[in-house]
């Protein structure tokens, strides 16, 4: 059967409303020519990435190395404000803070940071929306807004890495991981994301020198753009949102599927932990009699094994039911179960431990209210 005829999806999003050039799109050369433009010498450049990525500044009054004869125009053409809060709300004892975010043009976008005791996880946005239109997901719901340019993708990690030195979101820390599990599918913005985590993993002061093993990319399965990734020699952890073994299924929990099939989506992560050595990880939001069965278990065990040995983790992430659907968590019983039969086949899994039901964290919830 023709898989692509049936394809809804818009790929790329439009360049609408990208938000004017940032100091974070720019790379070592590019910063060294938007100094050159503004008539500074060229070691400023250095000293702008240092602020930047290394003291995690992005506001130039506080740049007090740089000339302040000069800070207005470094401002004005390096660092327009990208993006300002409009809250942030916190749970699970504080140790959750999720923050929502308006950009230049009044597009809304969140960010969720989690603590816990050995490490500091950032949940990045990618695109404001998403065209993937996975009907359990608030953000499939709205639809795709628009792509985030690089810079606003970087600022997300740079806000966040600040707020945790500074004490704002309990005791000082570091940040240590990044999950692109916010909004948008991270590999339909593929080019903007990818120079994104080179930004956040390169070593000071290119970048923030967070490492590529602590940075996760989540994707709905587009196997050309996974086997592409895989060639880019980044080592970043590959999350595949697989949902349900079967196609029949996954066509309309995942509609993506009807383009790229279970089979594909499972060779091209082969192809990921082959190329990189990294176990991908397979994620699978657990819906109460959807997809939650003893047999489809099984099915996902067998087809995992057999695609990628143990180059593989499952994770079952309790539905966080959206306003609006019928849909629910499988009842405990029934995904311990579900782990047990999983295992069975020799394929680790485990269930993710939910973070912030209580403020809407499940993706795109946030917006989808203040909208
Ligand atoms: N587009 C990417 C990344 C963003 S979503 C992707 O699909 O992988 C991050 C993860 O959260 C995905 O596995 C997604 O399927 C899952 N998810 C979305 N809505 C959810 C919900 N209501 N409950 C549980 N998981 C959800």
């Amino acid at each position: 059967m023709d898989r692509v005829s049936s394809l809804p999806l818009v790929f790329d999003a439009p360049k609408r409303g990208l938000p004017p050039k940032h100091f974070a799109d720019l790379d070592e050369q590019g910063r060294i020519d938007a100094v050159a433009d503004l008539g500074l010498p060229k070691f400023r450049a250095n000293q702008l990435a240092k602020q930047y990525y290394g003291r995690l500044n992005a506001d130039v009054d506080e740049m007090t190395d740089l000339p302040a004869g000069k800070r207005d125009a470094v401002g004005e053409k390096l660092f327009p404000t990208l993006m300002t809060p409009v809250r942030h709300i916190s749970c699970d004892d504080d140790s959750t803070r999720k923050t929502l975010w308006r950009l230049h043009d009044g597009t809304l976008l969140e960010s969720v940071l989690m603590r816990y005791p050995e490490r500091n996880t950032l949940c990045i946005s990618s695109q404001a929306g998403c065209g993937m239109a996975c009907p359990f997901c608030a953000t499939g719901q709205g639809g795709l807004d628009r792509n985030l340019s690089t810079a606003e993708i970087v600022d997300q990690v740079r806000a966040a890495a600040r707020a945790l030195r500074d004490g704002e979101v309990g005791e000082p820390g570091r940040l240590s991981n990044i999950v692109f599990m916010g909004m948008g599918e991270p590999l339909a913005n593929y080019k903007r994301v990818v120079d994104a985590v080179r930004k956040i993993t390169s070593p000071s002061p290119d970048g923030f020198g967070i490492s590529a093993r602590s940075v996760t990319v989540s994707t709905v399965g587009l196997a050309p753009a996974i086997r592409r990734l895989a060639d880019e020699g980044l080592s970043v952890t590959l999350a595949v949102s697989l949902h349900t073994p079967d196609d029949e299924l996954r066509d309309t929990l995942v509609p993506v599927n009807n383009r790229w099939s279970v089979a594909e989506v499972l060779e091209a992560a082969r192809y990921y932990a082959d190329s990189t050595g990294r176990r991908v990880s397979i994620e699978y939001a657990l819906i109460r009699d959807v997809n939650d069965q003893p047999w489809r278990a099984d099915l996902l065990g067998k087809k995992l094994r057999q695609a990628l040995g143990s180059l593989v983790h499952v994770n079952l992430i309790p539905l966080n039911p959206t306003p609006g659907s019928e849909w629910d968590a499988s009842p405990k019983p029934v995904e311990a179960e579900f782990v047990r039969r999983v295992r069975e086949h020799g394929v680790s899994c485990t269930v993710r431990d939910t973070r912030g039901q209580e403020i809407a964290a499940a993706c795109g919830q946030l917006a989808a209210e203040e909208k």
